[in-house]
């Protein structure tokens, strides 16, 4: 089998009116991604999913196609698609950094391999060590009316854990996880991510002030590059912190681990640039004792089901402890595959069908395709 092609098609899809976000990044409000497909010479067809955000890793649509069109594209045709290790060489030797489009050529070449083989992409990494992947859901930076709504709205609904936005403005900050814990009672988990936005200082202020909240963890709560201002936030806290920016790559973990920085770290394929390397990733932080939590850029269906593919198969994504953010397709309109995935309340279901498991929905494509406005 022989990779033949590689097509790319922008996709606009909004956020539903009630699940826009905020954080220290800003809003959210519509995803600009980009939709691969990996033709082979044998007429199967593998997905990928591009999730690119520029305030992540600075890819948009455009250097996402570009970047495939022109550099990846011509590396990799020709080659048998079922190579993934060699794949991912060719790609990081033509192209530094672009996380998100490597991995959504590399999800497509799982799913190629998963149906070519007849049998699900878990079963090529291994096998399930979970049948279902326990999720929270996240509730912005809002103001305190809406927060304490949708915390109504998420307790009503049996969700067990949630995200709290923090990261903006240290009282406000306080203020909404205090509503939040209020609102939600003492059983629900609570987690606050604050996206880089803390200066050191605020850090130290905030969470002791949030501690007796009763928080799980506290995600990124200041900017990456300095691991030493981490380590001590981590010593003075007493609430776990988990690295997100900071953790892009292998190198970034072995830093985090190395200056005793983290006690969880978060990763997911887009970030990590594939799903090869959140493994990777995984047992290095396992080797240190530091567990994986799954994270997310709001990820619409095919991205989705490259996260619980890994979070079903590597035992040290802990998301029994540390419930996951596979939670994208909530917050869209539209998923884009034909049939949804179950992400029910207890958490996500994975997907039993040959390759990812997912089939794209070419009506819902045509309806959010945005050709021609990168
Ligand atoms: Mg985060």
């Amino acid at each position: 089998m022989k990779i033949t092609a590689i097509e790319t098609i922008q996709v606009r899809v909004p956020l539903k009116p009630n699940r826009n976000t905020l954080t220290a990044h800003g809003v959210h409000i519509t995803s600009d991604y980009v939709i691969i497909k990996v033709h082979t010479d044998s007429g199967i067809i593998g997905l990928g999913e591009a999730t690119v955000a520029p305030r992540w890793s600075g890819e948009t649509p455009g250097s996402c196609i570009w970047a495939i069109r022109e550099i990846l594209a011509p590396k990799l045709v020709g080659l048998d698609p079922t190579c993934i290790n060699q794949a991912r060489l060719l790609m990081d030797r033509a192209l530094k950094l672009n996380p998100f489009t490597k991995a959504a050529v590399e999800m497509a070449l799982w799913d190629i391999s998963g149906k070519a083989a007849g049998v699900p992409v878990y079963v090529l990494l291994g096998g399930k060590v979970r049948n279902i992947i326990p999720t929270k859901m996240v509730i912005g930076a809002f103001g305190l009316d809406q927060v304490k709504s949708l915390t109504e709205e998420f307790v009503a609904m049996g969700i067990k854990t949630i995200k709290v936005k923090t990261g903006i403005e240290l009282e406000a900050d306080v203020a909404r996880v205090k509503a939040v814990r209020e609102a939600a009672g003492p059983d629900i988990g609570i987690t606050i991510d604050s996206n880089c936005g803390w200066s050191p200082a605020t850090a130290r202020v905030a969470l002791k002030r949030l501690k007796p909240l009763n928080i799980l963890i506290a995600e990124q709560p200041i900017a990456p590059g300095d691991n030493a201002a981490m380590a001590r936030l981590r010593q003075a806290s007493g609430i776990p912190i988990m690295a997100d920016e900071s953790a892009f790559t292998l190198a970034d973990t072995w830093n985090l681990i190395r200056d005793g920085a983290v006690d969880v770290i978060s990763i997911y394929p887009g970030k990590n640039g594939g799903i090869a390397n959140s493994i990777e990733i995984a047992n290095a932080a396992r080797s240190a004792g530091v567990s994986c939590h799954i994270g997310s850029n709001l990820e619409l269906g095919i991205g989705t089901a490259a996260m619980i593919h890994l979070a079903a198969s590597v035992a040290s994504i802990d998301s029994e402890k540390y419930p996951s953010d596979i939670l994208g397709p909530h917050y869209h309109v539209a998923d884009l595959l034909k049939t949804p995935l179950s992400l029910g309340i207890e958490g996500a279901l994975v997907p039993t069908g040959p390759g990812l498991g997912v089939e794209l929905d070419e009506v819902q494509l045509q309806e959010f395709r945005v050709d021609g406005r990168i």
